[in-house]
This record gives structure tokens, sequence and C-alpha cells, in this order.
């Protein structure tokens, strides 16, 4: 476990030293503001919805290793998903980070599973998930963990 244990902290310092997916894409036509006041993270999340499929997705934001990473592995696996796919994946990656039993196949973003283990952590890696949630939603609203 620990060979595991190092090579997701080895993809999480990854993303968080290059971010994928950072600046405001063209033709954005979503976007919502996120803030972590526990940590001081800060997120705005981009997307490109068109027909219900999200087309394109981007952040930009600054914040500790595990916030960046998360948006990061986020707008990722985020590309070609439909609206309601996303949704079944933030609850799926939820449940991960929250300890909350079985959880949907995450791919990727099981690298951030180990959070689960630092409650303070948790709203570092869901604050993306929370803002992208509100883009969806379309609310305008800024999104705090609080
Ligand atoms: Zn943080």
């Amino acid at each position: 476990m620990s060979d595991l244990r190092e090579l997701y902290q080895e993809v999480i310092f990854d993303h968080n030293r290059h971010p994928r997916n950072f600046g405001r894409p063209r033709g954005a036509n979503r976007s919502a503001h996120g803030y972590n006041p526990l940590c001081g993270d800060k997120v705005t999340i981009y997307l490109r919805v068109e027909d219900g499929v999200i087309r394109d997705a981007a952040f930009e934001g600054s914040g500790c290793a595990i916030s960046t990473a998360s948006a990061s592995l986020m707008t990722e696996a985020l590309k070609g998903k439909t609206e309601a796919e996303a949704s079944r994946l933030f609850e799926g990656f939820h449940d991960m980070v929250t300890g909350a039993g079985a959880h949907a196949e995450l791919g990727k973003l099981e690298v951030l599973g180990g959070v689960r283990e630092f409650p303070m952590r948790v709203k570092c890696a869901t604050l993306a998930w929370h803002t992208l949630s509100a883009a969806l939603k379309g609310g305008g609203e800024p999104v705090t963990t609080e």
C-alpha cells in the first residue's frame, strides 16, 4: 500500500506544480467562484456546456496543493461528461473523501482518497466540486465551504 500511496502523492504534487486546464477558456458559458475560509483556498471554475455536455472545463485560483490538484484533476475528468454524469462523479468523489462507504469508479480521482484521514483537508479537496455544482446550476452566488 505504501508504494501506492507514494504514487498517489506524486500525482497530487505533479498536478499542483503543473495544474491542467488552468486559466479562463474561450467560450466559457458557466462559471462560479468558491472559497474555503478554513484554508484560504480560492477557485473559479469555468465551463463550456453545450447541449448538456461539458465540452471544456478549466479553473483559476490559488490555494493549497490539495485544492489545486483536486481542481486540476476534476477539470480533466469533466470534459465530455454530461451534466448528470458530472453530478454523479461529484457524489462518488464526495463519498470517497468523506469515507461514506462504497463509491463509484473514479479513475484518476482516486488519488485524492487519502484525504479522508484528514478532515481539515476534505474541504480543500471538495471546494472545486462544490464550485462546479454552483456553476452547473448557474446561480452566480459565490460558494463557500462553510
Ligand atoms: Zn486547502
